[in-house]
């Protein structure tokens, strides 16, 4: 099998392994040494569908390239379909953690019966049986924004993405994907006995519970005190394909800041990113506006942050919404209590749905 990480767009989306000899016509493609390995499946199961994610990863050794933006990774692969089930077989070599496959045989959703992984040698299967009455599979690939090693090498990251969505496709809702801040050994800002990771996550979960309940497909980063990765956390928006990336923070100041100065600040602000593909600076005006008036607190001058990485790795419209300022003492002593934080998730939901509503009718011609 022959792989690429190449800067000629030709290689995308081919569905059948290249013959070796395709890699000769390319001089200007360097192909490299290191085999493409299966690094990991991920697999989300919302209301309305489930998505199987295979991450194909390899290597470009170090000094190849100075721009390693302008290369791309095309896992190769090959689609054997029946009427109620697919089998996709990748050319890489399994590197999956030993659980992964029990993992994938336990699955069962209303949509899919069963996923079966194999591994042969440079070679990794996915198969999954599905009820075709409720839903068909899509194939995409979702590509991870290139990684610099401490060895200046640059590890690129596919995902081969199969999405098992209801039909018909055309009433699907939004899918929005909430990313509650921090976690485990990761606390965010301690201040007045509060810990930002905790506050994060309750503020999402509540803020879940309202999207859900109006009909929205949520997806949330973690539901726990884990610490996914910055990256696999901006993963989940692009496997998704979400309508938007909503990460949930709370301020603080600088640690050596006198504690009168910190007295002086408290408030909300909501981070975007100017240079995005899709950048979200009219949601984050609409999230800071409502987060301000339902907590009855300042609102800080949005802030335009393009180096953030769940702001830079999402292919999708992303805000990070730093509801209020965890050192002030009346910030801190609302953010301890439930109604507030309900308040905060409410007016999250509402900011967004409103955002949601004008870009539909504007697309409408209204
Ligand atoms: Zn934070």
């Amino acid at each position: 099998m022959s792989f690429f990480v190449s800067c000629v767009s030709l290689f995308i989306a081919l569905l059948l392994f290249f013959p070796v000899s395709t890699a000769a016509n390319f001089t200007a493609s360097p192909t490299i040494t290191n085999a493409p390995v299966a690094a990991e499946l991920k697999f989300f199961s919302l209301d309305h569908k489930d998505v199987a994610a295979v991450a194909i990863e390899t290597r470009l050794p170090a000094a190849n390239e100075s721009d390693p933006s302008c290369y791309t990774f095309e896992p190769q692969y090959r689609i054997a379909r029946a009427s109620d089930s697919i089998t996709i077989t990748i050319a890489a070599q399994p590197m999956l953690p030993a659980n992964s496959y029990a993992q994938a045989s336990a699955i069962r959703t209303a949509r899919l019966n069963q996923l079966t992984m194999t591994a042969a040698d440079n070679e990794i299967s996915l198969a999954i049986a599905y009820n075709p009455k409720k839903s068909e599979p899509a194939i995409t690939t979702v590509k991870r924004k290139p990684v610099i090693q401490p060895d200046n090498s640059i590890i690129f990251r596919t995902y081969l993405v199969l999405t098992f969505a209801d039909t018909p496709t055309a009433k699907l809702p939004k899918t929005i994907v909430l990313d509650p801040g921090h976690g485990g050994t990761a606390l965010g800002a301690t201040s007045n006995d509060l810990l930002e990771k905790e506050l994060n996550l309750d503020i999402a979960l509540l803020s879940r519970d309202l999207f859900r309940g109006q009909g929205y497909d949520v997806y949330l980063t973690r539901t726990d005190d884990s610490n996914p990765s910055l990256l696999d956390r901006a993963d989940a928006a692009n496997i998704l394909q979400a309508d938007l990336f909503l990460s949930i923070h709370n301020n603080s100041m600088p640690a050596d800041m006198p504690a009168a100065a910190k007295r002086l600040y408290r408030g909300t602000t909501v981070l975007y990113n100017s240079s995005a593909n899709k950048p979200a600076k009219e949601l984050a005006i609409m999230l800071a506006d409502q987060l301000a008036a339902a907590l009855r607190i300042h609102q800080y001058p949005l802030q335009d942050r393009p180096g953030l990485v769940v702001l830079n790795a999402t292919h999708v419209p992303a805000v990070i919404a730093e509801v209020a300022m965890m050192p002030h003492p009346q910030d801190a002593k609302m953010l301890s209590q439930r109604i507030y934080r309900l308040e905060a998730a409410q007016a999250i939901f509402q900011a967004t749905d409103k955002y949601f509503s004008i870009i539909s009718l504007s697309a409408g011609g209204i």
